[in-house]
């Protein structure tokens, strides 16, 4: 018989207007494998409806019947900041986290030291920057994530805000909602994007689906990356390949990031490359609120260097009610939604739900949705990501009030 485990999940708020009863659609298209051939999650079995909310405390990601039924413990709880949270007592004799992007457990150093049994931290969605990675490697903690899960999500997003940043729709959308019908405001700030060079920070599986999404656009299109695209690839799209990030942005009007958060990325959009952008580009980040430097950002907003910043992630999350990305002029954020669309969820909770099967019986869990392992970055994550920490100052996000 195996030994009972504590499955410690974090998740987010259920929704302030009541758990929903019915829904927009009837359900969400079946997909059978990712852009390139990786297969979709492949767990034994679900308990949910693929499209219903799964990411919310209620949702528990359906894995209670699954959890419970092998003779675990599953503990879910959306309390996640400061030394009293709900998460930092239960963390204590948990043998596996579970946590999501959007609403991070972030996993520190100290939270690590703290947690005795912890082995195994699952991401579920992409991205576990929220994770000390260097503490992982260091505990022997594997760490893994639902790799290609929100890919597409992500990608589809980031197209919209661009197109919303160079159209100047939130205004328009706002002005109509207060009866007006004043034209020459609406369009004092509109372009088309036919034309325009439009760049990509990393060409990795979002980054590449959103060159591939913007090229009906007649746009020319550019990226960086560590590792060059094929030339096929290149050729295909039309694209220019800059060897670092500033030959890109003086190249582009509008630049938009899909690189993971490491040491070598935090902060990569200071004041320093802003400045060096053309004047009235257009950012647009649903990668990490921390690869920007959010001071800059807003300075450069305020002195019509950047033209419009959008995108769907901030450091910390959620973000305080005074953080200056809520209020600076000519943003289009969103909360951080991109990658947890109703149909993204289905997805995700089918990987954790993967990978957990695996972890139970003792089998491997695939290289494509590991980051950290036997004390090394591994699969993916050695690919993609470099040693080292990018959680500090993550306690920031016990001051969110609601
Ligand atoms: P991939 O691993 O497919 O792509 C990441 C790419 O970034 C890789 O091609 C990698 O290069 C490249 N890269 C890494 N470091 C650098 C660097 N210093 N400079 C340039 N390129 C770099 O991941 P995805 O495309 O699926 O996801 C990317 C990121 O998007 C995630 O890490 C996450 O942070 C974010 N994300 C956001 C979501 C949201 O909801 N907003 C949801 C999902 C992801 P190489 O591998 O060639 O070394």
């Amino acid at each position: 018989m195996t030994t009972a485990q504590k499955i410690l999940c974090v998740l987010y708020d259920d929704p302030v207007d009541g758990y929903p009863s019915t829904y927009a659609r009837d359900g969400i298209p079946s997909l059978t494998s990712y852009p390139g051939g990786q297969s979709m999650p492949s767990p034994g079995k679900i308990d949910f409806v693929p499209g219903e909310l799964l990411g919310s405390v209620s949702g528990e990601l359906g894995l209670r019947k699954f959890v419970e039924g092998l003779g675990h413990n599953l503990v879910i709880t959306s309390d996640k900041d400061g030394v009293d949270s709900t998460f930092e007592r239960e963390l204590i004799d948990a043998d596996v986290v579970i946590s999501q992007p959007f609403w991070p457990a972030y996993l520190t150093a100290d939270r690590i030291k703290k947690s005795r049994n912890l082995k195994l931290a699952i991401t579920a969605g992409i991205g576990s920057d929220h994770v000390d990675l260097q503490s992982a490697i260091d505990n022997n903690i594997t760490v893994c994530e639902v790799t290609y899960c929100n890919s597409i999500s992500v990608a589809e997003h980031a197209v919209m805000q661009i197109l919303a940043l160079v159209r100047d729709y939130i205004p328009q959308y706002r002005l109509v909602v207060e009866g007006r019908w004043d034209i020459a405001d609406a369009v004092s700030r509109s372009y088309d994007i036919e034309g325009m060079s439009v760049g990509v920070v990393a060409a990795g599986r979002i980054g590449l689906a959103v060159l591939k999404r913007m090229y009906p656009f007649d746009v020319s299109l550019h990226y960086t990356d560590r590792h060059r695209l094929t030339i096929e690839q290149e050729d295909e799209l039309g694209l220019t390949f800059h060897p670092d990030v500033e030959s890109l942005v003086k190249a582009c009007d509008v630049v938009s990031i899909h690189c993971p958060l490491h040491p070598e990325t935090e902060h990569l959009f200071d004041e320093k490359l802003i400045s060096k952008m053309r004047r009235g580009s257009y950012i647009v980040n649903t990668a990490r609120g921390k690869i920007c430097d959010k001071n800059a950002v807003a300075k450069a907003l305020e002195t019509g260097q950047l033209a419009g910043y959008a995108g769907d992630v901030w450091f910390p999350q959620p973000a305080p009610t005074d953080h200056i990305w809520r209020t600076m002029p000519n943003h289009a954020m969103t909360p951080h939604t991109s990658g947890t669309s109703l149909s993204a969820q289905a997805r995700y909770a089918a990987g954790v739900r993967e990978i957990l099967e695996n972890w139970f019986n003792g089998n491997r869990i695939r290289d494509e949705y590991l980051i950290v392992q036997g004390g090394h970055l591994a699969g993916t994550g050695a690919h993609s990501y470099s040693e080292g920490d990018t959680t500090g100052g993550s306690d920031e996000a016990a001051k969110f009030n609601r």
